[in-house]
């Protein structure tokens, strides 16, 4: 028998989250370099619609567990579930989204299994045996390691949104879906769902943008003006961390390491420095204009059009531009 790679597929309301895609795509190119069948799971309530859709994106086998125990995310009952599921599968590597959902999981489901995790990867590489080199940002960013996990099995890491490729849809790609049974024991069910209440944010996501206009903490005290500018240009408002830590912003703008991983089109830097942990969420942008006062700023380095100055001045200049090119 193939050894197998299975991803947790996590789903809100019968949509499937943008991640689980992305680590059915890192998951086929690892089977590919080492002979490997790509499984995945999903769990949920009245979902049967959805392992067509995986296998569009890669899988060869899904595990699909539909039961009124899953059809809200809590921790015992997924845990429960999954860990069945990982039994039943026996997978040589798991593959978790770094969501909050996959950060709850994955470390509890490592402990059932007395197995290791390496949290928060953003580079997956497997030698021809099956062997699992996970990389990850260490010491505060400031340099990249790689994990392996030689004595335990499953392999198990979470990787983070946006640092992955899909797989591009195919139709006609043919998988086994595995409908499986939960032995849930309810005497550990010590969480109950009481209401749900869906926080509505007024600030569009940074994920998925194709503009992303990133204000730093050298244009903090202009926020409007980066927002007037961002909606000239059809950008989204993103941030580093200082300007969240001062309060500017909510955390869900911050790009970066403790942040979110974008790849934009267009990601501009107004008043970034350029440091470490901030260039681990955004350096895979396709095109980035950095802004900056300090002509030695770091983000310089990346930055494929940079220019010296100070941002709330030249955004004015930009924005007549912009009108008279309309
Ligand atoms: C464990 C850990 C995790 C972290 N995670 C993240 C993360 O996810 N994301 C993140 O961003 N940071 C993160 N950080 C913080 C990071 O190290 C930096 O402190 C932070 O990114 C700095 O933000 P900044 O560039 O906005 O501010 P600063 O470093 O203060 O830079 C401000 C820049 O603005 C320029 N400037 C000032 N005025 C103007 C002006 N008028 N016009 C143009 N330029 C101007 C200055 O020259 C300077 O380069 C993390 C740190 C640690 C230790």
């Amino acid at each position: 028998m193939k050894k197998r790679i299975l991803v947790f597929c996590e789903q809100r309301d019968g949509e499937i989250a943008n991640v689980s895609l992305e680590l059915l795509g890192i998951a086929t190119q690892l089977a590919s370099t080492s002979n490997q069948e790509v499984c995945a799971m999903i769990g949920g309530y009245n979902i049967s619609n959805l392992p067509k859709t995986l296998v569009e994106y890669g899988a060869d086998i899904v595990y699909i567990a539909d039961d009124k125990n899953l059809e809200h995310y809590l921790t015992e009952q997924y845990a429960q579930a999954i860990s069945h599921i990982i039994k039943t599968c026996a997978p040589n590597i798991v593959l978790f989204p770094a969501t909050s959902i996959g950060r709850d999981l994955a470390p509890r489901l490592s402990a059932r299994l007395h197995t290791g995790l390496t949290a928060d990867c953003t580079k997956l590489e497997v030698d021809e045996e099956g062997s699992l080199f996970m990389t990850r940002p260490a010491f505060g960013g400031n340099l990249f390691a790689t994990i392996i996990c030689p004595n335990h099995k499953p392999q198990m890491s979470t990787v983070r949104p946006g640092v992955m490729q899909k797989n591009q849809p195919d139709s006609n790609r043919k998988g086994e879906v595995i409908d499986v049974k939960v032995p849930f024991d309810g005497t550990k069910f010590a969480v109950k769902l009481v209401e749900e209440k869906i926080e509505k944010s007024t600030e569009p996501p940074i994920e998925g943008a194709k503009i992303l206009v990133s204000v730093g903490r050298g244009m903090e005290k202009n926020i409007d003006q980066v927002r007037e500018f961002a909606d000239r240009i059809g950008g989204v408002v993103g941030c580093s961390r200082a300007v969240v830590d001062g309060g500017i912003l909510p955390q869900c703008k911050q790009v970066g390491q403790t942040g979110k991983t974008v790849r934009p089109q267009l990601y501009l830097a107004l008043g970034i420095s350029g440091a470490v942990q901030h260039l681990a969420g955004m350096s895979d942008s396709e095109f980035i204009v950095a802004i900056n006062k300090d002509k030695e700023a770091t983000i310089f380095g990346i930055a494929q059009l940079g220019v010296v100055g100070d941002a709330s001045a030249i955004l004015p200049h930009l924005i007549k531009q912009i009108e008279m090119m309309k």
